[in-house]
């Protein structure tokens, strides 16, 4: 699209990079306005953490907020946000309390409010072929039902069990419903070629003679999300979480994508996607949306990997899940997000032995305003100058 200098590139609109660099997000972005820090007893506070070089320090995380722990590597981040938040959290919250007392620390409080934690990394989404974002984000059961509730299916008795490529009965049995044949070679790593019986389609030749809309269930898999978000336009089940897919940049995926050729960073984002579509906006009862407990998501550096246009989108994720009620706690080093965090904790000041403390804690104008003893304020507030002056 573009090469050269960074100003050649700056100079080019129709790259995206380019663009990027030419006119870099201001914060907070458009649209999104910061939250004020909540009442006193909506948080979360951490007393007396001491493990690895965390200094027996007192913590406290706004529940119902955007939060970005900062800090230069080895100033204690992952010790505190893994090795005490989340270990003492899985003991205290949620169905799945492995235990009781708070780990790395000398109590916990305000934890009472959260019904869930959990962390959502970059690894895969499914080992195997039979993953994929449609079945992922819990779409693909309402697909299949359209699909059995048509006139040719219910003349044939098929419920939507049929056209499911996960069990057997109307998948392809010589692949079992992957779409691929593994190929084992001596000397030579496992390689996957097309399925030759299905084609690739995943399904028996007779499933695919049900059509809906003109199309067969495994056109549907092959189509992209954009293209699926029409043709399910006036089904807001399927329509709800296609178009989260696309408002997280991820539009241009098949729906039948193989989970193993999607990259850490779609993995990631198509996580964060079907939290959100737990969320739905058009739920039935509005008490039942209040009687859950919200959850407290957990990412460490989402950012790695991610183009700048990406980390925009990945930032709007987050603050939807936040709108939504939910605590999400970032570590992070990229300014983009960090100057999107509604509260920044800073440790520091520096590594190892002479970190472990907290230097810096506020909203991000807060911390860029602090003159001393803080790398993350210098750093902040000279990028966000530099993005006023543009
Ligand atoms: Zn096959």
């Amino acid at each position: 699209m573009a090469q050269g200098t960074v100003a050649d590139i700056a100079r080019a609109p129709e790259s995206v990079t380019g663009r990027m660099l030419a006119d870099p997000p201001r914060h907070p972005l458009p649209g999104l306005a910061r939250r004020p820090p909540p009442p006193a007893d909506e948080w979360l506070v951490v007393e007396g953490a001491r493990l690895h070089n965390l200094r027996g320090i007192d913590v406290r995380i706004p529940l119902g907020r955007l939060v970005c722990v900062t800090g230069v590597s080895g100033s204690g981040k992952s010790t505190l946000v893994h090795g005490v938040l989340h270990a003492s959290l899985a003991r205290l919250v949620g169905r799945g309390r492995r235990g009781r007392g708070p780990v790395g620390c000398e109590a916990v409080r305000g934890h009472e409010r959260l019904g869930r934690v959990l962390e959502v990394d970059q690894s895969p989404i499914g080992r195997t072929p039979r993953s994929c974002p449609a079945t992922y984000v819990g779409l693909f059961d309402e697909v299949r039902r359209l699909y059995a509730a048509t006139t040719e299916a219910r003349l044939r008795g098929w419920r939507p069990g049929r056209f499911s490529f996960n069990v057997a009965g109307g998948r392809c049995e010589a692949c079992e419903g992957q779409g691929v044949r593994t190929v084992e070679m001596s000397f030579l790593p496992d390689v996957k070629v097309p399925c030759e019986v299905c084609g690739g389609s995943r399904y028996a030749a007779e499933t695919l003679e049900v059509r809906w809309n003109g199309r067969s269930i495994a056109d549907v898999l092959a189509m992209s999300v954009d293209e699926a978000v029409d043709l399910f336009a006036a089904h807001p089940r399927i329509r709800h979480p296609l178009e989260l897919l696309r408002d997280v940049g991820l539009g241009y995926l098949t729906l039948g994508q193989p989970s193993p050729t999607l990259s850490g960073g779609e993995a990631q984002r198509i996580k964060l996607v079907a939290e959100l579509a737990r969320v739905r906006p058009e739920a039935p009862d509005p008490r039942a949306r209040r009687r859950a407990k919200p959850t407290l998501y957990l990412l460490d550096e989402p950012t790695v990997g991610l183009h700048m246009a990406d980390v925009e989108k990945l930032v709007r994720v987050l603050h939807r899940l936040v709108d939504a009620g939910h605590t999400v706690v970032v570590i992070e080093h990229n300014l983009d997000v960090i100057a999107e965090a509604d509260w920044i904790l800073d440790l520091g000041p520096e590594g190892g032995e002479r970190g472990g403390r907290v230097v810096a804690e506020g909203p991000p104008e807060r911390v860029a305003r602090r003159r001393r003893g803080s790398h993350t304020a210098r750093a902040l507030r000279e990028f966000l100058a530099a993005r006023a002056r543009r």
